[in-house]
């Protein structure tokens, strides 16, 4: 299991390399050799921290590549912003759809836990946990009667 995760985080690093590169020579010309130095730093991190967060909340994450290209459009030039604006839509959607496909074949839960109870029609919980717990908010209660089982054990 462990090296499954190993390996999505790997793919996942290709998907937001990939989008890195295909914007990182329109970063704004006009910019000194240091400041387009730091903005290939920051263009490249907001890359990882978008695709990072997909993969950790494909379900609440909603329109990334919009959140991404505004993130990243004060960087490029006016007439390069249609350009980014495409290649940040096509490499979001790629990795999205790869995503997607990970969470249908129940290889990649999200990449985070998904709440550990069952609900009443027996079926696993989809919410996602509560930070650093193993149950959402509504079935959080379980947790505590876990934790006390164990105490008393
Ligand atoms: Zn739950």
């Amino acid at each position: 299991m462990e090296e499954q995760v190993a390996q999505l985080q790997a793919c996942m690093y290709q998907y937001s390399r990939a989008i890195y590169r295909s914007v990182k020579d329109l970063i704004d010309p006009y910019a000194d050799r240091q400041t387009r130095l730091a903005y290939r730093r920051t263009v490249l991190r907001e890359c990882e921290q978008t695709v990072e967060r997909l993969a950790a909340d494909p379900h609440y994450f909603a329109r990334p590549d919009r959140a991404l290209f505004q993130d990243i459009r004060r960087y490029f030039p006016i007439t390069a912003q249609a350009q980014v604006a495409w290649a940040v839509r096509e490499g979001v959607g790629a990795a999205m759809s790869f995503i997607r496909a990970q969470v249908e074949a129940g290889l990649f839960d999200g990449g985070v836990a998904r709440c550990k109870a069952t609900t009443r029609k027996g079926k696993a919980c989809q919410r996602t946990p509560l930070p650093g717990r193993d149950y959402c908010p509504s079935h959080q209660h379980l947790e505590r009667s876990v934790a006390r089982a164990a105490a008393a054990a």
